[in-house]
């Protein structure tokens, strides 16, 4: 039924605001009033955004756009409000959304959010709705990328980050094209910690560059420095480097599971700390590279020792983003990575791999591993430095318990729950067990038969 009461009190507003904003004069207008007017205006664009979601969702769920010849309900959206049909598709998800949302819905209808706003809550708190408040909360104190940040936050905690995080290693690229103009253009899909790691070292080269332009009295914008970084970056080591993550086919040999102790740590129980020498892991030779940027993770430490998030913990790139732990793990053993591990706020351990391999082995290691170690890969690029029994499970930096593993068997192992072990000088690479819960496998979990 139509409430016309309501129609036209609406129309009556909006046939006043026509008014208002047409005999704007904002030249004489004091800047503190136009503050205020601001003010208004923006309370307005909530409100009115608000009571668009409400009615967009009603004539989705009353499928009054069938009847204007529209081929969905986002199409007759993005028609009516002179959008694109993502932004209507977005529009009308958080509009769904809402209806399961009560804490949010009350603070759309109230005008306290942007639309930005509430998509981004209910996009997090459809996962976990006891973080709902919060968010709505935060919403009113903080900017919105700090809201993002905390969205993202609450949805690492919610779904499987090992399956999101293959969901973006599968639909990774790198794409160029060329412009009218001639110029090439990239874009690129990257994984968050390969992706921080290429921003790292963009951010440390293009430093130089713009010191080298500010004392040579040229200013040019921070974009311009990073793209010459870039390119010196790719420039100097480029050519030597081979692609050695993306071979296909994987050569699996031996009984599944024989001899690896995948970590049967309790939940607390320490992991290397400042104290007992903190650092375990390593760098890899990597030919051409240079001297390498840092890359900071953070990550509670409970959660590191666990194997996977909880409710209100952390484990991410700052700047960049959460990552799985099974990642934070695998970087934790790269060199150019600092693991910042917290306890709350405080940074109880720096873990920073590589420093702590003594010279002695890391020789020795480079000298017996000089292919990646799974039988019948050759890989000899990019080769990373594994702990067999990883360093969160209290694995020894020691020759028995590294190995050098390429880029892809390096992942295969963090993250989809392939098994390495050794038997005298032989390796043995395994699939992962089936009786494991889920794909990857944590401290304590996939017990084997053979576990007794
Ligand atoms: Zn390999």
């Amino acid at each position: 039924m139509m409430n016309f009461m309501t129609f036209d009190s609406l129309q009556r507003v909006a046939d006043d605001l026509r008014g208002i904003v047409g005999a704007l004069e904002p030249g004489c207008i004091e800047g503190a009033d136009a503050s205020r007017l601001l003010g208004c205006f923006v309370e307005i664009e909530r409100l009115a955004a608000a009571g668009k979601l409400l009615m967009a969702r009603r004539v989705e769920s009353s499928n009054a756009w069938r009847r204007s010849g529209h081929r969905s309900a986002a199409a007759h959206l993005a028609e009516a409000t002179g959008t694109g049909l993502g932004t209507a598709i977005d529009a009308l998800e958080t509009a769904r959304r809402l209806e399961a949302l009560p804490a949010t819905e009350e603070a759309v209808r109230a005008g306290k959010l942007s639309e930005v706003q509430a998509r981004e809550i209910t996009g997090a708190a459809i996962l976990r709705p006891a973080a709902e408040r919060e968010l709505v909360e935060a919403a009113g104190e903080g900017s919105l990328n700090v809201l993002r940040l905390r969205c993202r936050r609450v949805r690492a905690t919610a779904e499987d980050q090992n399956a999101t995080y293959e969901s973006i290693r599968r639909s990774r690229y790198l794409r160029h094209w060329t412009d009218t103009e001639g110029a090439v253009r990239l874009d690129a899909r990257l994984t968050p910690d390969e992706g921080a790691r290429i921003l790292a070292a963009v951010k440390r080269v293009s430093a130089r560059f713009a010191e080298q332009a500010r004392k040579s009295g040229r200013l040019e914008p921070a974009a311009a420095h990073a793209a010459d970084a870039l390119a010196a970056i790719v420039g100097h080591c480029g050519a030597d480097v081979m692609p050695s993550g993306t071979r296909a086919g994987v050569t699996m040999t031996g009984e599944p599971g024989r001899r690896v102790n995948r970590g049967t740590m309790p939940r607390g129980s320490d992991v290397p700390s400042d104290d007992r020498g903190t650092t375990t892991g390593g760098d890899g030779p990597r030919p051409g590279a240079g001297p390498q940027a840092v890359v900071h993770v953070r990550v509670d430490h409970e959660a590191l020792v666990r194997g996977h998030l909880e409710a209100g913990e952390v484990c991410e790139i700052p700047g960049v983003g959460p990552i799985p732990v099974a990642t934070a793990r695998r970087l934790a053993e790269d060199a150019i990575l600092h693991v910042l591990v917290t306890d709350g706020v405080n940074v109880r351990a720096v873990v920073n791999a590589g420093r702590s391999i003594p010279a002695p082995v890391r020789a020795a290691l480079v000298e017996r591993d000089q292919t990646c170690v799974v039988p019948g890969c050759d890989a000899r690029d990019r080769l990373e430095i594994d702990h067999v029994v990883p360093f969160a499970s209290g694995g020894p930096t020691s020759l028995d318990n590294l190995a050098m593993l390429c880029h892809w068997h390096h992942y295969l192992k963090t993250h989809q729950g392939y098994r390495l072990s050794r038997d005298g000088g032989t390796w043995w690479w395994s699939p992962p067990d089936p009786t494991a819960p889920g794909p990857v496998l944590g401290p304590g979990q996939g017990r084997r038969p053979d576990d007794g």
